[in-house]
C-alpha cells in the first residue's frame, strides 16, 4: 500500500518534471527565435549603416576631389597670370631673328646695361657694356673657360646705333649708301644693339678675329657656351650669313640647351617656336 502510494507520487513528480521540461523547452525555443529575429534585425541595421557609411565616404571623397581640382585650377590660373605678367614685362626683341631685311629699330635701347669687369675685356681701359641680366651669365661663362687654362676675352659687346658708324672704319667693312642698307650689311649688328651679343677673342688671336675658329677657346665655346645660355648666331656653313666664330648671342639656357641637344640652329627655327622660350630667358 505504501509502495503503491510512493509509486504514484513518483509518477506524478516525473510527469511534472517532463511537463515542465517540455514547457521550458518551448519557451526557450520561442525566446531563441525572438533573439534570432532580433539579431537578424540588428545585422540588417548594421549592414544598412555600413552601406550609408560607404555612400557618405564616397560623397566625402568626391567633395575632396572637387576641392583638389578646384585648387589645381586656381593654382593653374595663378600660374598663367604670373607667366603672362612675366611675359608682358619681358622685352619681345630679346629673341628676335634679325636678318638683312629685318633689323632692330635705330631708337632701340636695352632696358638695362652694365659695364663688363675689366678683367674680361680685351682692350684694357675700354668700357664695354652688356645687358644687365646677361652680365652674370657672361662672367660665369668666361670664368669657367679661363679656369681650364684658356684666355677668353670680350672685344665687343653692346653697341648703340651711334657707335656703329665709328666701328665701320675699324672693321674695314664696306657699306652701301643709305641707313638701312648700310646696317643690313652687318647682320650681327642688331644683336649687338640688343646688348645680348658679344664678340670674343684671345690675346693670341687679337683684334683681327682671324684664326679664332682654330683657337682652343672657340672649341671650348662650341662645347660649353650653351650651359650659360649662349649660342653661335652664325655657324659654319649656314645659309643666312657669313661664319662668325667669335660672335655669340645670349638666348637663355633653356633654348641654348635645346639647340645643343637637337643640333639645331637659332636662325633655322620658326620665330613662334623661339618665342616660347622668351618668358624663361633669364631663369
Ligand atoms: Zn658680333
Amino acid at each position: 500500500m505504501k509502495s503503491k502510494l510512493l509509486f504514484s507520487l513518483g509518477a506524478l513528480v516525473l510527469i511534472a518534471i517532463v511537463g515542465y521540461g517540455i514547457y521550458d523547452h518551448r519557451h526557450l525555443r520561442q525566446e531563441n527565435l525572438l533573439l534570432g529575429e532580433n539579431m537578424k534585425a540588428a545585422s540588417t541595421s548594421l549592414a544598412e549603416l555600413e552601406n550609408r557609411n560607404v555612400v557618405l565616404e564616397g560623397q566625402l571623397q568626391s567633395a575632396e576631389d572637387t576641392l583638389t581640382s578646384f585648387g589645381a585650377q586656381v593654382s593653374d590660373l595663378t600660374g598663367t597670370v604670373g607667366t603672362l605678367k612675366k611675359l608682358s614685362e619681358t622685352d619681345q626683341e630679346l629673341l628676335k631673328k634679325y636678318s638683312k631685311v629685318y633689323f632692330l629699330n635705330e631708337n632701340y635701347i636695352p632696358s638695362g646695361l652694365s659695364e663688363i669687369d675689366q678683367k674680361y675685356v680685351y682692350t684694357k681701359g675700354k668700357v664695354l657694356e652688356i645687358h644687365t641680366k646677361v652680365k652674370p651669365h657672361l662672367e660665369s661663362l668666361i670664368d669657367a673657360a679661363n679656369s681650364t687654362g684658356l684666355n677668353l676675352l670680350v672685344i665687343s659687346a653692346y653697341r648703340s646705333f651711334g657707335t656703329q658708324s665709328s666701328l665701320k672704319s675699324s672693321y674695314k667693312v664696306t657699306y652701301g649708301a643709305g641707313t638701312a642698307n648700310s646696317f643690313s650689311a652687318d647682320q650681327g649688328y642688331s644683336e649687338h644693339q640688343l646688348g645680348t651679343a658679344v664678340d670674343f677673342t684671345t690675346p693670341k688671336v687679337g683684334d683681327t678675329f682671324s684664326g679664332f675658329s682654330k683657337a682652343p677657346e672657340y672649341q671650348w665655346l662650341v662645347n660649353n657656351a650653351y650651359r650659360y645660355g649662349f649660342i653661335l648666331s652664325y655657324p659654319e656653313g649656314n645659309t643666312y650669313y657669313t661664319f662668325e666664330p667669335w660672335h655669340w648671342r645670349f638666348v637663355g639656357t633653356a633654348l641654348a640647351l635645346m639647340l645643343h641637344n637637337e643640333n639645331r640652329r637659332f636662325y633655322d627655327l620658326d620665330q613662334r617656336e623661339i618665342d616660347k622660350y622668351l618668358v624663361t630667358i633669364f631663369d
